[in-house]
């Protein structure tokens, strides 16, 4: 179900020509990760639908990127859209000191509702790396409210991502986080190799032997272990075993550390549970959440943790039992009134049925790439598919063949990968994989 396709263009909006607006976007706006001098191409896209892109030319594009992870439902959803009409139309923010609201309210409810049992305090904030920020915060004030003012420091585990402000940078992968530039300039933390066994294959005990020497080491000095759960995103779209997980929540109780789970990219059905801690039946102490919180309808993050935390947190008698953060938009209502709507939407949803039927689809759909010259690696959980080559691709030059063959995915260094709203039908996603087949067979031959 979708909003109905736009009926008119958007993009003649200012009268101005495509080749104005383009030579303006290169002059002028800083893309993610991109050069102001020298940029990578950029697609005008005018419109979005249901499970595709429309480029300023007219062409509709499959959408196997869910805009990084958050458009669950697919674009220009009625549901999401009448929500945010709504919203609108009574207030679209209000600061949310000395003041609440029920949107802020409502989820509050749905999350308590959906998240692991015993989560249930909640620090809304504007984004994801925001809501790692607070996740650590929360962290640190812990200890700090009980006078271990020693604990500083966090652990983590390589080939992670959790975002782009300083704190967030400081647990990414030092090398494949996008961050290594700034090393000796963020917070030094403590690295345990990135977890071996696959999602899917015997455990081996081995794997977690690091992790545990490095917590016997450093647990005086350490605040939590912050990770992502099983599936580790930007910093290497790579699926661990859960039973390293349930070791790592192991070692936080044994030696009295906090559990941060940054489920920002996995939250909300993406690997086959609603989170993906749930793999391993564990709880953490802190989860961060983020992405498809609003169906991709707009920004917004939360961070959740126990009332016991919270409580300690609370009490500190050098703060005041003040918990210090408070972004200006924090709880903004008309994002929380699109996140109630598309929590609901899910809810109501065959997502389970959905993320499988698409898993299964990627598995048939990729199992050629297994056998193509100068692939590494092909591997699916829930609704991710991922295709690693054994060198970086052009990236320009393979999003150009993207584009031809009629669909949106950009890869990223060896990484060619899909996450596609969960609604894509059977038929898009056969469009999808044969143009990832195409491509990394051009790829093979020497194109991209
Ligand atoms: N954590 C994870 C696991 C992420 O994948 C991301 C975004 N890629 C972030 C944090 C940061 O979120 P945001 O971009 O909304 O700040």
């Amino acid at each position: 179900m979708t909003g109905g396709r736009p009926k008119k263009a958007s993009w003649d909006r200012s009268k101005r020509n495509l080749d104005d607006q383009l030579a303006f976007d290169r002059n002028h706006l800083w893309h993610p990760y991109t050069s102001m001098s020298d940029p990578l191409p950029v697609y005008p896209v005018q419109a979005a639908d249901g499970v595709q892109l429309q480029l300023a030319d007219g062409r509709w594009l499959i959408d196997g990127m869910s805009s990084w992870w958050t458009a669950i439902h697919g674009y220009n959803h009625p549901v999401l859209n009448a929500a945010a009409a709504d919203q609108i139309a009574k207030m679209p923010h209000v600061m949310f000191g000395g003041i609440t609201h029920e949107p802020a309210i409502e989820l509050g409810r749905r999350l308590i509702d959906l998240l692991p049992a015993g989560l249930e305090r909640i620090f809304y904030s504007d984004s994801g790396s925001v809501a790692v920020e607070v996740a650590i915060k929360m962290a640190f004030q812990y200890w700090l409210a009980q006078a271990e003012e020693n604990r500083r420091r966090l652990l983590t585990i390589r080939s992670g991502y959790h975002g782009d402000t300083f704190m967030a940078m400081s647990v990414c992968d030092p090398v494949t986080g996008m961050h290594d530039l700034f090393g000796g300039m963020v917070t030094e933390q403590v690295f345990a190799p990135q977890p071996r066994t696959r999602f899917d294959a015997d455990w081996d005990p081995q794997d977690v032997v690091p992790l545990a020497e490095l917590v016997a080491r450093h647990h005086h000095e350490l605040a939590a272990i912050i990770l992502e759960p099983i599936v580790q995103a930007a910093g290497g779209m790579w699926f661990y075993h859960p039973q390293y997980l349930a070791q790592a929540r192991a070692l936080c109780d044994e030696y009295g550390l906090l559990l941060i789970c940054d489920e920002i990219a996995t939250g909300f059905g993406r690997t086959g549970k609603m989170f993906a801690c749930e793999h391993a039946g564990v709880t953490p102490d802190i989860i961060c959440i983020g992405k498809a919180l609003t169906g991709g309808f707009m920004s917004l993050g939360a961070t959740v943790t126990s009332a016991c935390i919270a409580a300690t947190i609370s009490s500190a008698a050098n703060t005041g039992g003040l918990f210090m953060h408070g972004p200006t938009f924090m709880a903004n209502p008309l994002a929380c009134a699109v996140a109630v709507a598309s929590i609901d939407l899910l809810s109501a949803s065959p997502w389970p049925e959905q993320v499988q039927g698409i898993a299964t689809a990627l598995r048939a759909g990729l199992a050629p790439c297994t056998t193509i010259d100068g692939v590494n690696d092909v591997r699916v959980l829930g609704s991710i598919g991922v295709v690693e080559m054994e060198k970086a691709v052009d990236m320009a030059e393979v999003q150009r063949m993207f584009v031809a063959e009629g669909v949106w995915v950009r890869p990223f260094g060896q990484l060619i990968y899909v996450m596609p709203p969960y609604v894509i039908s059977a038929e898009q996603l056969e469009t999808l994989t044969g143009a990832i087949v195409a491509v990394v067979k051009k790829c093979s031959a020497g194109v991209g």
